[in-house]
């Protein structure tokens, strides 16, 4: 018998997942300017002209055996360092080469550290409303998601953490900017966060996730965990910041400061190396080297959010504005997800429903998307609005 776990996950899709394919389709049916899609954090706006150049160069100038050959299982030592420098550079770490692990995108960096760290048995904490593939990341390395609560605004119910905590966790998982309600966790949060698990006395890792790290737009800063908690790893990827999602480009960070830093590195290797995950494309490793500190022009997201804000407040929608990423969750008029989302399409909008992000009730509106397609959509969420009578 097939693994029966592998079979179902490979059935049913996301539902992301989902509704990119069927805008997809149509699109194909009624014309791509006709389907207002948000579903899929799919960035609009392309790499910068200097990685464009830079991939040019490197297939140009580079010995094409070295180009596209096996790097070291871990990444090669130029990226790696890269990486290292610039996480320095900005953060006053003192990390290098060897507390980095390249991967093939914050996905790959998150099943590897969490099989790095989890035996059966062990339960990971996230808080909601958290990135849905949390849960099948965890279960495929022996655990299980344990989902933590959130007010109003998104920000982490404390008292729900601490309730939550036993000896059973082994790490928790921050994700600020937050995929799906674009909220910044500030620095008093993740200081209470650390601090409940100081006074819990358990051995358990912080894992911050952050695909979206350079996505802010409000003057705040995210604090970066290894500056406040010394068993951190950070997971990161380069699919939003420089708009590179397909070419499956990101790192592991281990903290060297944590006490047992040398055996965590070597079971990230050893995850990497169990799963096949080593040796992250070659050309892409050689671009990050050269390319660290760049980002894709991300005003376009922020000139996006701001309008949507405009508009949707006007038309009645409720949601906590969201601060970085580029995601907004949307509360549901009538309290029930699925319904919201299966009438937005009626008007030809496409938002993810929001229950597979441990949260009932709302659903995701992605805008990387062009400022044109928000300007044509402004009549459709119009429509939508009346037809729930909140204008
Ligand atoms: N984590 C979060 C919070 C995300 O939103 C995403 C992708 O959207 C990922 C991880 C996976 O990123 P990648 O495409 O780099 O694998």
């Amino acid at each position: 018998m097939l693994n029966q776990t592998n079979v179902k996950l490979g059935k049913v899709r996301s539902s992301i997942r989902e509704l990119f394919e069927y805008g997809k389709q149509r699109k194909a049916e009624i014309g791509a300017d006709n389907v207002f899609d948000f579903s899929i954090g799919n960035p609009s706006v392309p790499t910068p002209d200097d990685v464009k150049k830079t991939l040019i160069d490197l297939i140009e100038n580079t010995d094409p055996v070295e180009l596209h050959g096996y790097t070291s299982a871990q990444g090669d030592y130029s990226a790696r360092s890269a990486v290292a420098n610039q996480l320095n550079a900005k953060f006053s770490t003192e990390l290098n080469a060897d507390c980095i692990y390249m991967t093939c995108g914050a996905s790959a960096s998150l099943t590897v550290t969490l099989n790095a760290l989890l035996n059966a048995g062990d339960e990971v904490i996230a808080f909601v409303p958290y990135f849905p593939e949390y849960k099948v990341f965890c279960g495929h390395a022996g655990g299980s998601l344990i989902a933590v609560n959130c007010d109003g605004n998104f920000q982490p119910d404390l008292q729900d953490f601490k309730a939550k905590l036993s000896p059973k966790t082994k790490a928790v998982i921050i994700n600020s900017p937050n995929n799906p309600s674009g909220v910044i966790y500030g620095e008093q949060t993740i200081k209470e966060i650390v601090s409940i698990i100081n006074k819990s006395g358990l051995p358990i890792y912080i894992i911050s996730d952050e695909p979206y790290r350079e996505l802010i737009f409000e003057d705040t800063k995210i604090p970066f965990i290894m500056n406040y908690y010394d068993k951190s790893i950070v997971c990161y990827s380069y699919s939003k910041s420089l708009s590179l999602p397909g070419e499956r480009i990101g790192y592991i960070a281990v903290n060297n400061r944590a006490p047992d830093f040398g055996e965590i590195y070597s079971a990230v290797l050893g995850a990497g190396r169990a799963l096949g995950f080593v040796c992250a494309p070659s050309l892409f490793q050689k671009l990050i080297a050269t390319c660290q500190g760049a980002t894709s022009d991300l005003s376009v997201y922020r000139a996006n959010r701001d309008r949507l804000i405009e508009k949707l407040t006007k038309f009645g929608f409720a949601f906590a504005k969201p601060c970085g990423a580029f995601y907004i969750f949307l509360k549901a008029p009538s309290g029930n997800a699925k319904e919201f989302a299966e009438r937005a399409k009626q008007f030809e909008i496409l938002l993810v429903e929001g229950d597979s992000f441990g949260c009932n009730g709302y659903v995701r509106l992605s805008y990387c998307v062009s400022p044109d397609m928000i300007e044509r959509s402004l009549p459709a969420f119009k429509k939508l609005a009346i037809s729930y009578n909140l204008i």
